[in-house]
């Protein structure tokens, strides 16, 4: 039987590819769509500007949007888990009041850096599922929340744990990051054409802090943030989707480049042992070619699920030096969700 699910924020960039991800999924099946009050009541369709390039799914339009409330998801339909896609600054109250009944798995900000709450990556950190036991005993809920990271967070995190191994002490990351990442309508198209913005609000410090969370250590109780010094710098640029990073590491055991290389080619984890229905079959792919990997060639690799790097090679200032690139809203976002989801059915969680 599949698991009915809401979407939160499902007319935004988010929550629409969630609904794409989720068609047709073995697991899981789209029971309620919810939004703000503005588009609450309305036909999806109508309340909705669909900006990917599959069609809207047919029956999806069909369905009445809710308000995004405990009360009004109930009173839509018995459902299993919520994903949420929510603005950070509205997510932290109304998943705390869903998650006293239902799982929520999220794409917002607001809990991630909560204690008890998991920050999860399923193939870098799949233990941290353990914080959930730990969240039911400390708040009582019958649901829980489980958190996924920031976009660009989560493909410099896929990259930086098999690095690990080789003894992990700084990482100096450079950002340019898509306009899809802000949002719809997101930059003002005469903000970004002709140009690059070398700001973007809270996201450096999302980097610095949540990577730290990603990589730590899992007690049982609670998790050891990892001993690593991480700097970020954050640009948008005028790209659509694909957030390209620039990545500078200093590892202790000094490896070639070589080494690294099939260090990030032999990765995987728990969704690949698992055969997990999202995951990709590499979470990292290596390109040999000088000039990638490019965000409009290369982002749609592991049907958008899959991190690739190129440029791996010797850095004079610290270890190694190479280039990520990850689909903010597949990767770094529904596609993450789901592939939480999917872990956690796995585990027998949901
Ligand atoms: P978005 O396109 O602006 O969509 C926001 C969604 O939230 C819409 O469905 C909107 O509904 C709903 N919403 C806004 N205010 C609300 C309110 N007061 N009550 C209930 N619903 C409300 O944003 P997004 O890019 O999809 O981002 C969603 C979340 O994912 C954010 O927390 C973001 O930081 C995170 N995230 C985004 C990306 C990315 O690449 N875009 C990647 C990782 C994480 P209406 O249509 O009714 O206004």
């Amino acid at each position: 039987m599949r698991r009915k699910v809401a979407i939160l924020g499902a007319t935004g960039t988010v929550g629409q590819r969630f609904i794409e991800i989720l068609k047709g999924h073995p697991w899981f099946e789209v029971s309620v769509l919810a939004a703000s009050e503005r588009s609450a009541g309305k036909r999806y369709s109508d309340a909705c500007t669909w900006r990917l390039e599959s069609e809207m799914p047919e029956e999806i339009g069909e369905m009445t949007v809710v308000e995004t409330s405990l009360k009004a998801i109930e009173k839509a339909e018995d459902i299993d888990l919520a994903f949420s896609a929510l603005p950070g600054s509205i997510a932290g109250p109304v998943e705390e009041e869903i998650a006293e009944e239902y799982p929520v798995v999220s794409k917002a900000s607001a809990h991630r850096m909560d204690e008890d709450v998991p920050l999860l990556i399923p193939e870098v950190n799949p233990e941290q599922l353990g914080l959930i036991e730990v969240q039911r005993e400390r708040r009582g809920w019958r649901g829980f929340i489980s958190t996924d990271p920031n976009c660009s967070t989560i493909q410099l995190a896929i990259t930086l744990k098999p690095l690990m191994e080789f003894g992990l002490k700084k990482v100096i990351v450079s950002t340019m990051q898509a306009l899809s990442g802000a949002g719809y309508p997101g930059v003002p198209s005469l903000d970004i054409i002709d140009n690059v913005i070398p700001y973007i609000r809270k996201e450096e410090e999302k980097i610095q802090f949540e990577s730290l969370k990603i990589l730590g250590t899992f007690d049982g109780s609670r998790v050891k943030p990892a001993d690593v010094i991480i700097s970020a710098s954050c640009n948008r640029v005028n790209v659509r989707d694909g957030h390209l990073e620039a990545v500078f590491v200093e590892l202790e055991a000094k490896p070639t480049p070589e080494e690294v290389e099939d260090a990030f080619r032999n990765f995987v984890g728990e969704p690949q042992r698992l055969k997990l229905p999202t995951a990709p079959e590499k979470p990292i792919i290596v390109k040999d070619e000088p000039d990638r990997p490019q965000p409009r060639y290369d982002r749609n690799e592991g049907g958008g699920m899959s991190v690739v790097v190129g440029r791996v090679r010797r850095d004079p200032a610290l270890t190694i030096k190479y280039l990520c690139l990850g689909h903010n809203t597949v990767r770094g976002a529904a596609g993450a969700g789901v592939l939480s989801a999917e872990l956690m059915v796995a585990k027998g969680i949901l």
